[in-house]
């Protein structure tokens, strides 16, 4: 199943994307797709519902916007130069370990809201990123079960704002938490969606040039790896998301590197996990 969740932001209603495109209002089933939805198998109940109600259950207006196909996790966990290139563009290493770090769950939009440059920010950049939402709560995982606590993917733009990330001292949590720099979705894929998520293009544009352009076959970590690894320095809950890292192709990477600014567009997409747009706004 495509889950989505559409109308106003902090009003979103639960919704079904359809393989003919059609997108289905969920209301009726009675439940956000939140930490309990997925806690209490959810998605059987849901695919259950859809069986009986796909023909009569309301489609959703053309117009409406839509939201982040999760209702606000518990948190987001993102890791830090996964792929060769980007460790290498970053003039950072690759690791040994998979570097973790936070990002604010109030980052969280959706998939074409805007994004709004940070006050006092003149470094923001873009990262396509493949996003596992957990779909289990996961305590000391092994890489051989994690894939048991993966409900689904999610595609995720983990902007930065590199001054704040890099030369402000401390964590880069700072640079990455910013209202809007996390624009999820346009639909959460369960598992069953995607067999094969080793192998996944995924690609950036800005302004129409093509920025960032790999595989999900390119991660240093895989999937298995990292939900397995960072399940033992913390519990994942259900609706989780973790952020698996970005390619090279990065705003900081360029020379002379090139940063967003009011006006730019941003497009991205993963195969199978469609494709989302931002427009940049000053900042407010
Ligand atoms: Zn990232």
């Amino acid at each position: 199943m495509k889950l989505i969740r559409w109308s106003e932001p902090g009003r979103e209603k639960p919704g079904i994307l359809l393989t003919d495109g059609a997108r289905i209002d969920a209301s009726g089933f009675g439940s956000d797709y939140d930490e309990a939805f997925l806690g209490n198998d959810g998605l059987t109940a849901l695919r259950r519902w859809l069986d009986a109600n796909a023909h009569s259950a309301p489609r959703i207006p053309p117009s409406a916007r839509l939201g982040p196909p999760i209702a606000r996790p518990s948190k987001m966990v993102c890791i830090g130069l996964n792929f060769r290139d980007h460790a290498a563009e970053s003039k950072m290493e690759p690791p040994k370990e998979p570097v973790i770090f936070f990002k604010a769950t109030t980052a969280l939009v959706g998939p074409n809201d805007p994004l709004v440059i940070p006050r006092k920010a003149t470094k923001v950049d873009w990262e396509v990123e493949l996003a596992v939402v957990v779909g289990k709560k996961a305590s000391y995982v092994s890489p051989e079960e994690a894939l048991e606590f993966v409900a689904g993917f999610v595609l995720h733009n983990d902007y930065s704002e590199r001054s704040f990330q890099l030369e402000r001292g401390g964590q880069w949590v700072k640079g990455k938490s910013a209202d809007t720099f996390a624009p999820l979705g346009p639909f959460l894929a369960t598992r069953d969606e995607l067999p094969d998520f080793n192998a996944l293009r995924m690609w950036l544009k800005v302004n129409g040039e093509l920025r960032q352009n790999s595989s999900t076959a390119n991660l240093i970590f895989d999937v298995p790896t990292l939900v397995s690894y960072i399940s033992q320095f913390m519990t994942l809950l259900p609706g989780d998301v973790i952020s698996t890292g970005t390619p090279a192709g990065v705003g900081m990477g360029m020379s002379p590197p090139q940063y967003l600014k009011p006006g730019d567009v941003v497009e991205l997409g993963i195969d199978g996990l469609g494709e989302s747009r931002q427009q940049v706004l000053a900042s407010r």
